[in-house]
């Protein structure tokens, strides 16, 4: 293993530029958005033409064949020099995976490179206005047009669609059959007349999500994933990987890191501290301590079970309760690193709030989102509950 080591610190040190490590700008991925520093791309390039990007993916497919201990000793080696993750999104975490379990050879080879590279983004189109937690209601109709499908309908909630190059869509492709039965999992090309991205402006003024409107919008019949009107086990391993990630499980989540708050040293700085040196307010100190113990245990179990799960694929149902977990100890830890900072925990702008308190009071209501995405936590306690401890419906 020291080879394999030795051999990625001489590659980082020839390869990973200086503005590449550290904090800066962020490394973005697709052919929408661009990056001011030339440098950062051409980081992004080396690391994907190495395979490196997508460490244990198939060498095949622009992976780099390494084991999951391999992967491990890189992401060791990345963070030691403050790399910058140069692939994230929904290429790496969820449409990837997905594709190298049921892809046909030329769906991977057409489009695995081309994640592995950033050189495309994908985004997700699942959610409709009426289908959100009972998904499999999904009205967006998919109709046999020979070598291609026509699509129309509406997805919403499409986490980045306006950057995005391709879509994987959940399509309606019979509808006489138990609603199940009848939908079908397609890749779509978001460049073409037939589909209009609309970002959904949020009271923050941001757009972090659209609404995505299909209109005699074309499927190629070579992207149809699964086979025809049994898309929902694909699309319902797709959301396993997506859990995974969101549950600190994969190999890519290993290295995205939310932001923590630092909740001992908020509770000294605005509470204050006793004699001792401890926080001075007994209930906060015991209700920091819970939260300490609380990240540690999540952390060792999260490092366990991908140390058990030597496949490298998301685990099945269990994912439902590193999501729900980890969604709920972000949301909740965020909550009190506010409630420590008093009423400057509940800034929105202004001068009289510091850079790092108005960031605290954004992250704590944007973590409420974990709690709803990729399936909210009511459906992953139904989830656990049926699957995990088959307990009656
Ligand atoms: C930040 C963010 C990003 C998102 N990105 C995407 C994306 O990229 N692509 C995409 O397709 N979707 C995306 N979504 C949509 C997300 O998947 C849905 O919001 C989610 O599945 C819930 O659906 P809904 O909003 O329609 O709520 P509903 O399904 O209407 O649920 C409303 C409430 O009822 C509860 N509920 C519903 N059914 C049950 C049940 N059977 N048992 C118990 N409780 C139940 C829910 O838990 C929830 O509290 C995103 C959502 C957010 C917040």
């Amino acid at each position: 293993m020291n080879t394999f080591r030795e051999e990625v610190r001489d590659w980082l040190s020839d390869n990973c530029p200086n503005s590449a490590r550290g904090s800066g700008e962020q490394i973005t991925i697709g052919s929408i958005m661009k990056m001011s520093d030339p440098a950062l791309l051409e980081w992004r390039r080396k690391l994907g033409a190495k395979g490196w990007t997508i460490p244990t993916w198939p060498k095949e497919y622009g992976g780099g064949g390494l084991t999951p201990q391999e992967s491990h000793v890189l992401v060791e080696e990345l963070r030691a020099i403050k790399a910058r993750v140069p692939l994230v999104g929904q290429g790496v975490t969820m449409i990837g995976p997905t594709l190298l379990e049921f892809g046909t050879e030329d769906q991977k080879r057409r489009h695995i490179p081309k994640i592995a590279l950033g050189d495309v983004m994908w985004c997700q189109g699942y959610s409709e206005p009426g289908a959100g937690s009972d998904l499999a209601s999904l009205q967006t109709r998919a109709v046999d047009k020979g070598d291609y499908f026509e699509v129309n309908g509406q997805k919403t909630w499409t986490s980045g669609a306006q950057f995005a190059d391709w879509i994987f869509v959940l399509v309606r492709t019979d509808t006489q059959v138990p609603k199940h039965e009848g939908i079908s999992f397609v890749l779509m090309d978001l460049a073409q007349e037939g589909i209009d991205v609309r970002p959904i402006k949020l009271i923050s003024g941001t757009s972090a999500f659209c609404d995505t409107f299909f209109d005699n919008a074309v499927a190629d019949k070579v992207d149809l994933v699964g086979q025809l009107n049994k898309g929902w086990s694909v699309g319902k391993r797709l959301l396993q990987y997506e859990r995974s990630g969101h549950g600190g499980l994969s190999e890519s989540s290993a290295r995205r890191v939310l932001p923590e708050p630092d909740l001992s040293a908020t509770a000294k700085k605005y509470i204050g501290e006793n004699s001792e040196g401890k926080i001075a307010d007994a209930a906060m100190r015991e209700e920091v301590i819970r939260f300490a113990m609380n990240t540690r245990c999540f952390k060792l179990t999260q490092q366990r079970a991908r140390e058990e799960n030597a496949s490298g694929k998301a685990m099945g149902a269990t994912t439902s309760i590193f999501k729900l977990y980890g969604a709920n100890l972000s949301r909740d830890s965020a909550d009190l690193q506010c409630r420590l900072m008093g009423s400057q925990g509940n800034g929105w702008a202004g001068n009289s709030f510091s850079r790092k308190e108005l960031e605290w009071s954004q992250h704590a209501l944007a973590y409420r989102a974990n709690t709803i995405y990729g399936g909210t936590a009511e459906i992953q306690k139904n989830i656990i509950a049926k699957r995990v401890l088959n307990l009656p419906e």
